[in-house]
């Protein structure tokens, strides 16, 4: 989850009557905590979700008896499905086992969350929808800012009246699209305070890669700010990708297993109708801060331009959304792709080794692969001696990247 998508959450929460709260950002403490409970064998993922709950048992007052800790889980080959058995199982050693793990999963339709369930995905998915594209705005207009710190104070102004408005429980169920895509209207209008020279050139740089690595600033060392300063915009993949992904997944499984004409079929299909409608909503206030990085279409534009690298029959996950986006961004004119991923994560290392033909394919657009494991690495200069690469590609590249300029 990142940032703004976890408050988001959170505020769904609260709209149900539960007090949530965000775990704490992380840092040096975060690992310090995890260490006594990892060997370093651990998807990094893993051990800063474990640090930053154990954190959060750090804040003064905190109760284990009225504390539920929110961790969903997931089947299949990938290792998420186990931060939440590790996360009791840290939780028992401490001697803490009262807190309860809250561990949803799509398998069962969320039934773990009870009565909150239908009413919690509605909202999950506007607060997700919102908090993407707010996180978008800030990527464009962070590197076209004159001044340093306007577009994050813009952020955090504009992602505390999404949330407040997702909060607020005066609003009820049926009214609150309308009443949340106001405040993304209201959201834009502060990014559009921002003092800044979209003449500027910046080179579009799309990011991909491992959803939580990608997503989470502490876990990749605020990359993307990183690069901005070597004259990049970045174009990061969000969550929502993710959920229409494995929307298809669904009604691709169903088909398998001959359920085509089915109510599990017509259920699949009217979802997603309905949340395409409700992105619709939400998003039409940004339309016009969105020229020259529009989302694609469908989830199958992605997965089409991946099928002669990794067709979706063999291969899944991140690895197929990765090298089918990077190619997607080249079509948009991008200048360079990076990809974040987790050291030792296999969605990293099948990606990675696709890539030299991804690019020799599509012009020689550079490609690079930035692992991360919670310790030092020379970022700054990986990224200066990419940039270079960015440089050569810009110059003789064929796609050009039709941009946002000033009004
Ligand atoms: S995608 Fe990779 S890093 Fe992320 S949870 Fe799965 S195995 Fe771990």
């Amino acid at each position: 989850m990142s940032y703004g998508g976890a408050r988001a959450f959170a505020s769904a929460f609260r709209y149900l009557g539960v007090n949530a709260q965000v775990v704490p950002e992380g840092d040096a403490r975060t690992y310090e905590l995890a260490g006594p409970y990892t060997s370093g064998d651990e998807c990094l993922p893993a051990r800063v979700t474990v640090g930053n709950f154990l954190k959060a048992m750090e804040i003064p007052g905190f109760d284990p008896a009225k504390t539920a800790f929110f961790m969903p889980t997931a089947g299949g080959p990938c290792r998420f499905g186990q931060y939440a058995p590790f996360l009791r199982q840290v939780l028992g050693e401490m001697g803490v086992d009262e807190i309860i793990v809250v561990s949803p999963t799509s398998a069962d339709g969320y039934s773990g969350l009870g009565s909150l369930a239908g009413p919690l995905l509605r909202l999950g998915w506007w607060g997700l929808v919102g908090s993407d594209a707010l996180r978008k705005m800030l990527h464009i207009y962070r590197p076209h800012e004159t001044e340093p710190g306007a577009a994050d104070r813009a952020h955090e102004e504009a992602l505390e009246l999404f949330c407040t408005a997702l909060g607020d429980q005066s609003v009820p169920l049926k009214g609150k699209v309308n009443r949340l895509a106001g405040a993304l209207e209201a959201g834009r209008d502060a990014f559009r305070r921002v003092p800044v020279d979209f003449e500027k050139d910046t080179m579009l740089i799309g990011v991909v890669g491992e959803i939580f690595c990608r997503l989470s600033t502490f876990s990749n060392e605020d990359l993307i700010r990183r690069l901005e300063p070597f004259g990049a915009q970045a174009w990061l993949s969000d969550i929502s990708e993710w959920v229409w992904y494995t929307d298809e997944e669904n009604v691709k499984n169903l088909k398998m297993y001959g359920k085509t004409f089915s109510r599990a079929m017509l259920a699949a299909v009217i979802k997603k109708r309905i949340q395409h409608g409700y992105e619709k909503k939400l998003l039409a206030p940004l339309k016009e801060e969105f020229v020259g990085v529009e989302e694609p279409h469908s989830i199958m534009d992605v997965l089409d331009l991946s099928d002669p690298y990794l067709p979706r029959e063999g291969a899944l996950g991140e690895m197929v959304l990765s090298t089918g986006k990077a190619i997607y961004l080249y079509g948009k004119g991008a200048d360079g792709i990076v990809d974040i991923s987790p050291f030792t994560c296999m969605n990293g290392i099948v990606s990675e080794a696709i890539y030299p033909k991804v690019s020799k394919d599509h012009e020689g657009i550079p490609i690079r692969t930035f692992y991360f494991d919670g310790t030092q690495t020379d970022l700054e200069n990986d990224l200066g001696i990419f940039m270079e690469l960015v440089k050569n590609y810009h110059r003789k590249k064929t796609r050009r990247w039709v941009r946002r300029r000033a009004a």
